[in-house]
């Protein structure tokens, strides 16, 4: 199903957090640094956001072809994370990335990770980024001011759920100084794909 290229053994990197911890950063900054690395795009029946590129953040489907790819098994994952609103991973984009002779990146939530996890098995490392306290989190979410008061306390509530995944990763990164974790990121992508133990 998922063959690797030409004696090429692509290995799969997640990274997984609460939201607002900070992952896509560090996921940026690896995406920068390595060009060893891809960054696998989803595919989604959300409207697109005017920011947002087709094939760059996300591939934009109908809700019918989504489910025509579904039920094609063209998915390695896929989730109705909100209502209506599907997400996914196709097995095409795998093959895309590992054909370029690189390896996967994941920047996706905890229910995602979770899927993505159980599909790769141990080509996967997986890296559950977390801030240094939950009161850190919501302290940020404050100071942005962009919540109302029960939009904050549902974050709140979501953040507080999306730490408790804590243990089902593989590496727990800390978040606290970017500069610092940006070299444990580096370090956990080289071990992992250089077949040294983590430590
Ligand atoms: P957004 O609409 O804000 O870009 O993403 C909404 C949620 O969908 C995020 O929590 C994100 O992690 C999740 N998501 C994005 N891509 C995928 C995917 O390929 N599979 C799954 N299961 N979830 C995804």
């Amino acid at each position: 199903m998922l063959s690797d290229n030409n004696g090429f053994v692509g290995k799969v990197f997640i990274f997984t957090a609460p939201s607002g911890a900070g992952k896509t950063t560090i996921v940026k900054h690896l995406l920068s640094k390595y060009n060893f690395l891809g960054f696998s795009v989803s595919a989604t029946t959300r409207t697109r956001r005017e920011y947002e590129v087709e094939g760059k953040d996300y591939y934009f489907l109908s809700i019918e072809e989504f489910k025509s790819k579904a039920t094609a098994g063209e998915f390695i994952e896929w989730e109705e994370v909100y209502e209506n609103q599907f997400y996914g991973t196709l097995k095409s984009e795998v093959a895309r990335i590992w054909g370029e002779k690189k390896h996967l990146v994941f920047d996706i939530d905890v229910k995602g990770a979770e899927n993505i996890k159980r599909v790769f098995g141990d080509k996967c490392m997986s890296v559950f980024v977390r801030p240094p306290s939950v009161d850190t989190l919501i302290q940020r979410l404050i100071n942005r001011n962009t919540e109302t008061p029960e939009s904050l306390i549902k974050r709140i509530n979501k953040i507080k759920r999306e730490m408790t995944f804590e243990n089902s990763f593989d590496i727990v990164l800390v978040n606290d100084l970017l500069e610092v974790s940006f070299v444990e990121a580096e370090h956990i992508v080289e071990t992992f794909i250089y077949g040294l133990p983590i430590q």
